[in-house]
């Protein structure tokens, strides 16, 4: 194990928020973790698990240990002639692994292109774009349980998967480390293309019939044009989930609102938590060093020197407007560390 003291987080997310850790170290084996955790346990530390650092607002030093996941292998481990069972460990990046399949004419991922962050962390918020998510290729995982240091298998049904959530953002927050995730592909692909611009663009771009390449850059180019790339400005893509209300409520604000659009979901509706902030003010506001993207209202962004605590009380008080005008909690998607 190799342990460094006193680091900083800067580039290990997406914000770009430089706060350290009190201690820090990567792992590339589930033994190594496993010999990690139980190092920490005994000196009584806790621990944070980090993946690609893309779904994470830091908002301060950490004390205790940060483990980054960097368990590396993609390895198919069943096929037939119309599917393949794709076992791929947690420190793989994502948009790699969606890169890869797609080149091996495996479908149902393709949406998911251009995502950032590792597999391991895919499952915890049961990651979705353009019509997919996760869920809907999940086949199992592997994780270490920190409550025994025993490695535990979950299949789909036991991971309760819903939108942008998951056992491991409930019940199961900060117990499980994944280590490995297996994906049912296809080898004949059903391709989602109904959802937003989709099939527009992909015919814009010269497309004539979808293919998993066709797809897979349609969506890189529709995401590239929507959303801040990190590298350039601070982020971690949509701040907050989209809340899903009463119809009756919803009635009552599209009445006083009619650009407000809904979806029917399950008994509610779900509404654009953009629209909400749009509507309250807080499109492209600036406050310091950090704000809420020009475009793209679900974005918050930190501008270069921003503290991860000036971004927490900015989404609070987004929180605040938003619930004083319409009376909707918004609840972040990003996890706050
Ligand atoms: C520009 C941008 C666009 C985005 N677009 C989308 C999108 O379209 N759809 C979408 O769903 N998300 C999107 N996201 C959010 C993000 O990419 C995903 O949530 C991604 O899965 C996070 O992966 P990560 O490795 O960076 O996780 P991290 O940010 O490192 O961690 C996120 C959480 O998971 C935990 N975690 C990480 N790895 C593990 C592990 N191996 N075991 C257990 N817990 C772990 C962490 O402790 C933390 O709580 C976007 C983010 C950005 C910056």
């Amino acid at each position: 194990m190799q342990l460094e003291k006193n680091v900083s987080l800067k580039s290990f997310n997406t914000f770009g928020l430089d706060q350290h850790a009190e201690f820090f170290t990567e792992v590339s084996s589930a033994a190594e973790l496993i010999e990690t955790l139980t190092w920490a346990d005994e000196n009584n530390l806790p621990v944070k698990i980090l993946g690609g650092g893309s779904n994470i607002l830091i908002t301060g030093d950490i004390r205790g240990l940060v483990i980054k996941v960097n368990i590396k292998g993609i390895t198919p481990i069943e096929e037939t002639d119309t599917n393949v069972l794709v076992k791929v460990a947690a420190g793989e990046n994502w948009h790699d692994f969606v890169q890869f399949a797609i080149s091996k004419g495996w479908g149902g991922i393709e949406n998911l292109s251009l995502i950032p962050g590792t597999v391991g962390a895919a499952p915890i918020q049961n990651i979705g774009a353009y019509g997919v998510e996760i869920k809907d290729v999940f086949q199992s995982l592997e994780a270490v349980d920190r409550s025994t240091g025993r490695q535990v298998v979950f299949d789909g049904h036991s991971c309760r998967f819903g939108y942008r959530d998951s056992f491991f953002k409930q019940d199961g927050r900060d117990r499980f480390v994944i280590c490995a995730v297996t994906f049912r592909l296809s080898k004949t692909p059903a391709f989602q293309l109904s959802y937003g611009t989709v099939e527009e663009t992909m015919h814009e771009l010269g497309y004539v019939e979808p293919t998993l390449k066709a797809v897979g850059e349609t969506i890189c180019f529709i995401r590239q044009q929507k959303l801040p790339d990190p590298s350039k400005i601070g982020n971690a893509g949509s701040f907050f989930k989209n809340p899903v209300i009463e119809k009756t409520h919803y009635e009552k604000i599209k009445n006083e609102h009619p650009t407000l659009h809904g979806f029917p979901v399950g008994d509610g509706i779900k509404i654009p938590a953009a629209w909400l902030i749009e509507q309250s003010g807080w499109k492209g506001k600036r406050w310091g060093t950090v704000g809420v993207h020009e475009r793209q209202p679900l974005v918050l962004v930190n501008y270069g020197s921003g503290k991860g605590r000036d971004l927490l009380y900015l989404s609070q008080s987004i929180q605040k407007s938003v619930f004083e005008k319409f009376q909707i909690s918004l609840e972040p998607e990003v996890n706050l560390w």
